[in-house]
């Protein structure tokens, strides 16, 4: 996306890195000069995700079991990248995990594993790294949202307001850390098609449509195009944005409202129309 290698030498983490949006995000920051570091549960999916961002990419990458909701983990986590790599400079916040059920019925375990990986996990891995941060003077870090953590996930209560608390711990942390020089954003994309939102989230073709249909652009995003805002929030030329949440989402939730019914806008003005040129001739 930019010319430069505008992240050289950068020590990147991403939570999550092994599959879909995380791996693309490394694969954009490796691009760009960065070392990268992916961290997750399964093992399978980090060396699968190392492979790919090396075979693509050429980079430095580190990979490391652990599970967000354990702060020692994190704790040993960040411990062993600065062991090697001596600071860390972005941290994005990936990780997460995701179903539909409605709420009357969710399993109360369900709702603590999602609250406690995206909402504590996140704040785990931003107050540990957090810290290293700022004893090295700064940093950035990125946490990927939803739109639904503002207008609500009808099917998924427990993400939606897992998400709505990053959402708030982004702004709150974007304020107390600026004077440490640690920006804090976040992106809201819209549905992007992974492997792990197509089995938990649309494992229908229709449901997918259904899904595509409410988009005003009317498609998924590509991966890329979600990554490459990542890109520009922990770039340089982001340099002045802290505490904001960038939505990429094809018009999505704008289009909630009366967006939905624009083919029959259209048809309502046809009829406005023949009734005027009616009127003309009748005159
Ligand atoms: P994904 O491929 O399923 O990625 C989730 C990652 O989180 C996996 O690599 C998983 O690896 C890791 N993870 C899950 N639980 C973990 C835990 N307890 N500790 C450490 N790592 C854990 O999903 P995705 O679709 O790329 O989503 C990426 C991000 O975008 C998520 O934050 C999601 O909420 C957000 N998002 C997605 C969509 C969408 O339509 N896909 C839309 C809006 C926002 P392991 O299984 O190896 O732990």
């Amino acid at each position: 996306m930019f010319k430069e290698k505008i992240l050289q030498e950068q020590i990147a983490v991403i939570t999550g890195g092994g599959t879909g949006l995380g791996k693309e995000i490394a694969i954009e920051y490796a691009r760009h000069g960065a070392k990268i570091v992916i961290c997750s549960r399964k093992l399978e999916h980090l060396e699968s995700g190392r492979d790919d961002i090396v075979s693509q990419t050429g980079a430095e990458v580190m990979i490391h079991q652990l599970d967000v909701r354990e702060p020692n983990e994190v704790k040993q986590f960040a411990d062993a990248v600065v062991d090697r790599f001596g600071r860390i400079d972005i941290l994005v916040n990936n990780a997460a995990g995701n179903f539909l059920y409605p709420s009357e019925k969710l399993p109360i375990a369900g709702w603590k594993a999602v609250i406690d990986i995206v909402l504590n996990g996140t704040f785990y891995c931003s107050q540990i790294i957090g810290n290293q941060m700022i004893a090295q003077g700064g940093g950035q870090m990125i946490n990927i949202l939803a739109t639904y953590a503002w207008h609500g996930g009808p099917g998924t209560v427990h993400s939606a307001s897992a998400k709505a608390g990053v959402l708030a711990m982004t702004r709150t942390l974007a304020v107390e850390w600026a004077r440490h020089n640690i920006r804090v954003n976040a992106i809201a994309p819209g549905p992007f098609d992974t492997e792990g939102a197509r089995t938990r989230l649309w494992p229908t073709e229709e449901l997918q449509k259904s899904i595509t249909d409410e988009i005003p652009l009317n498609r998924f995003a590509d991966l890329q195009e979600v990554a490459r805002a990542v890109l520009y929030l922990t770039s340089p030329y982001a340099s002045y944005i802290t505490g904001e949440c960038l939505v990429i989402d094809g018009g999505a939730w704008l289009g909630k409202g009366i967006g939905r019914i624009m083919d029959k806008v259209d048809q309502f003005a046809e009829m406005r129309e023949a009734s005027r040129r009616n009127r003309m001739g009748n005159k």
